[in-house]
C-alpha cells in the first residue's frame, strides 16, 4: 500500500467558470488558473502522484506549456490514472475536502464523486468528497479563493485479480 496527500488553492475571479470535480457549478465567479483550475482534482492528482513517489502535477503538466492552457483537469486525471496503473497500483480509497465559503456544494457532491470514480475506474464507495466552510475566516471565508485537500491510499494491482 502507498499513501499520498495533496493540497491546492486557486483564486476566485469573475468571468471564469467554476469547475470542481469535473462539474461546472453555477456561480458568479470561477477559479483562475492555466488549466480549468479544478482545485479538487488538482489536490487529488497530487495525492496520487505523491503516493506513487513521482512528484506533482506541476512537474507532469507544467503551466508554461500551451497545450495545458484551459485543459479539463478530468483529462489530466485520466493521465494520472494511467501512470498509477502503469506503476502497478489501483485506488484503495480517496478522501477529498473542498474548503469554500460559497457556493453551496452539497447538491453537486454525488456527481463529482461519480466523475472521479469513473475516471479512476474504482467503486464510488472508494471515493469520498466533502465540502466545508471556514465560518468566514481566512481567504476561503472571504470568498477570495477555494482550497482542497486530498488523501489517497493506493493498493498494489496484483491484489485485485479482476483488474
Ligand atoms: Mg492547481
Amino acid at each position: 500500500m502507498r499513501i499520498g496527500t495533496g493540497y491546492d488553492v486557486h483564486r476566485l475571479v469573475e468571468e471564469r467558470p467554476l469547475i470542481l470535480g469535473g462539474v461546472e457549478i453555477p456561480y458568479e465567479k470561477g477559479l483562475l488558473g492555466h488549466s480549468d483550475a479544478d482545485v479538487l482534482l488538482h489536490a487529488l492528482m497530487d495525492a496520487i502522484l505523491g503516493a506513487l513517489g513521482i512528484g506533482d502535477i506541476g512537474r507532469h503538466f507544467p503551466d508554461t506549456e500551451a497545450r495545458y492552457k484551459g485543459i479539463s483537469s478530468m483529462l489530466l486525471l485520466a493521465h494520472v490514472k494511467r501512470l498509477m496503473n502503469e506503476g502497478g497500483f489501483v485506488i484503495g480509497n480517496a478522501d477529498v475536502t473542498v474548503v469554500a465559503q460559497k457556493p453551496k456544494l452539497a447538491p453537486y457532491i454525488d456527481l463529482m464523486r461519480r466523475n472521479v470514480a469513473e475516471a479512476l475506474a474504482c467503486d464510488e464507495g472508494c471515493i469520498n468528497i466533502k465540502a466545508t466552510t471556514t465560518e468566514g475566516l481566512g481567504f476561503e471565508g472571504r470568498g477570495e479563493g477555494i482550497s482542497a485537500q486530498a488523501v489517497v491510499l493506493l493498493s498494489e494491482k496484483s491484489h485485485f485479480k479482476k483488474l
